[in-house]
């Protein structure tokens, strides 16, 4: 299976795992979600990663993992249960970019030790 598939497949797990946020809880109708709102979903889950690593805690919901992993991975669960929603090739994106990343001028190690090159 390659990559493409196999994040399209976590996608479509992730979302139909997620479908009740996709419903008014009321009147169980399907519920138009706000691009900008399921975004800053995922922020806010960064901005949570970010103050577990930067306190060294654990996370409350599983206090066996560091808060940072779970963090991490709510980010990940939020951004695929957006694309299935939306109904984006997430994987084909995906698969696209890693392809073009690994061949761009201004990642390579000679060009970031330039004057002017990407420090991070
Ligand atoms: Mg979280």
């Amino acid at each position: 299976m390659n990559q493409q598939q196999t994040l399209n497949d976590l996608r479509d797990i992730v979302h139909n795992a997620n479908s009740k946020w996709w419903v008014d809880p009321i009147t169980r109708e399907p519920k138009i979600r706000n691009v900008g709102e399921l975004l800053m979903l995922v922020t806010s889950e960064l901005a949570e990663a970010l103050e577990g690593d930067r306190k060294g805690l654990m996370d409350t919901h599983l206090p066996n993992r560091p808060m940072l992993e779970v963090e991490l991975a709510d980010a990940i669960i939020r951004i695929l249960d957006m694309a299935g929603g939306m109904k984006l090739d997430i994987g084909g994106a995906f698969a696209d970019k890693m392809a073009y990343n690994s061949q761009r001028a201004d990642h390579k190690l000679e060009n970031r030790a330039k004057e002017g090159g990407k420090k991070y």
